[in-house]
């Protein structure tokens, strides 16, 4: 296996979004604004109510999907359609907002950690005003693939065979790897599909760079990816294959080209996206 090397590793940058919920955002940043299909990773992780309590009221998203994963706490989510959803420890949903929806995403713990992740996943342009769809997927519908080493978690894409959780617009790739003891983590995946970690807890090492929780890697090309770790060693390995379309963006918004972007408010304004 030709091993992915690590191009850029920076540690995520502290941040408020929604309400004043305070984060770490790996992507969207000024160093990585976008990692096509990519528009933005945050990690939300707190220990103060005061921190995220204000969660993130009622917003629109068009043109895009929303992945949310939680490690710890609650998450409780309803749109304008009616649609509703609580996010436990260890679910993921999968939120294609496509044409549009307007939703809010409220944290329900009153004490205690709140911790998740939260990722931007782009559509193509055929994709981009289609009909909104979810998939919320409890902890125990995620498939997980155990070694002696390790535990993965397949939120989306196929691990040795087993396939992920999520059904995906474009291939995508998220897990959640958790080692148990030291070893090796490897998978082949296409060259040209982007790649990331994010170091969840514990530290790691990728093709001799030290990987710590809260840094984000970004690959190099190659075959596929080999993680060392040791107990405690967590980690999110998320790739795909890029849409390779222009990108407009404007906050909640991402389009093709500015005019739609223009159109996506005027649509918000008018009511179109309830
Ligand atoms: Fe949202």
């Amino acid at each position: 296996m030709n091993e992915r090397k690590v191009a850029t590793k920076l540690a995520g940058q502290n941040t408020t979004d929604g309400a004043g919920v305070r984060l770490k955002r790996f992507i969207g940043t000024n160093e990585i604004s976008f990692l096509d299909p990519f528009l933005l990773l945050d990690e939300f992780k707190n220990d103060d109510p005061k921190a995220y309590m204000a969660g993130f009221p009622s917003h629109p998203h068009r043109g895009f999907e929303t992945v949310s994963y939680m490690i710890e706490g609650r998450m409780r989510h309803g749109d304008s359609r009616g649609n509703k959803g609580l996010l436990t420890a260890g679910s993921a949903q999968w939120m294609t907002a496509a044409k549009g929806i307007i939703h809010s995403e409220m944290p329900e713990m009153e004490n205690g950690m709140l911790w998740g992740y939260q990722l931007w996943v782009n559509l193509p342009a055929d994709l981009k005003m289609s009909e909104p769809k979810y998939q919320d997927i409890p902890p125990e519908k995620i498939p997980e693939f155990e070694t002696d080493d390790f535990k993965v978690r397949l939120i989306a894409g196929s691990f040795e065979g087993k396939p992920g959780a999520a059904e995906t617009n474009t291939p995508v790739i998220y897990f959640d790897i958790i080692f148990k003891g030291e070893g090796i983590f490897e998978h082949t995946f296409p060259s040209d599909f982007n790649a990331l970690v994010v170091g969840v807890t514990g530290d790691a090492e990728i093709a001799g760079e030290k990987i710590t929780a809260g840094d984000i890697a970004v690959f190099a090309e190659g075959d596929g990816v080999r993680i060392s770790g040791k107990e405690g060693s967590r980690l999110l390995l998320i790739a795909a294959q890029p849409i390779g379309e222009p990108v407009a963006r404007y906050g909640p918004f991402v389009m093709n080209t500015k005019e739609e972007i223009y159109q996506a408010f005027a649509d918000y304004e008018a009511g179109k996206l309830a």
